[in-house]
């Protein structure tokens, strides 16, 4: 049995402060850069050469400065809101439930500070869901 067995509350308030913050990677498999591309109407390559940037054998989204002058935002961040929803990639979609926020009570209550999203006022997100969420 795992700590959540009951699950875990949250509830997105779109807030956007998981797509601004320290300099971070999001990172972005072929099939994702193929529906952003595909989405934006722009062919992969002039997609994959104007919004990611290679790391290693990876590619992530590019960030840019935010307008406080302090944070980085996703390229993809308009007016606090994620311009490319509908096909965000799977670390975005599956935030915050990755595997190191969930290992642990102390791990959660720690995500929870970033993520306002997570309160007991949100709706439960069962273990089940969460696990499936997990081994997406
Ligand atoms: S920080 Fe949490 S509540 Fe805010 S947009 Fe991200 S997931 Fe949603
Ligand atoms: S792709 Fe969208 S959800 Fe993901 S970090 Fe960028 S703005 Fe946020």
């Amino acid at each position: 049995m795992n700590w959540y067995k009951k699950g875990l509350c949250f509830s997105c308030t779109e807030c956007g402060k998981c797509c601004s913050g320290p300099p971070g990677y999001i990172w972005v498999d072929n099939q994702e850069m193929l529906a952003i591309a595909d989405h934006l109407n722009l062919p992969l390559s002039t997609f994959a050469l104007k919004y990611t940037k290679k790391v290693k054998d990876q590619y992530s989204l590019i960030e840019r400065k935010a307008l406080n002058g302090i944070d980085n935002d996703c390229i993809f961040l308009k007016e606090g809101k994620c311009s490319i929803y509908e096909v965000r990639p799977k670390q975005c979609r599956t935030y915050p439930f990755w595997p190191e926020n969930v290992k642990t009570k102390e791990a959660w209550a720690q995500t929870a500070q970033e993520c306002e999203g997570i309160n007991d006022e949100a709706e439960v997100v069962t273990s089940d869901k969460i696990n499936e969420i997990l081994h997406s």
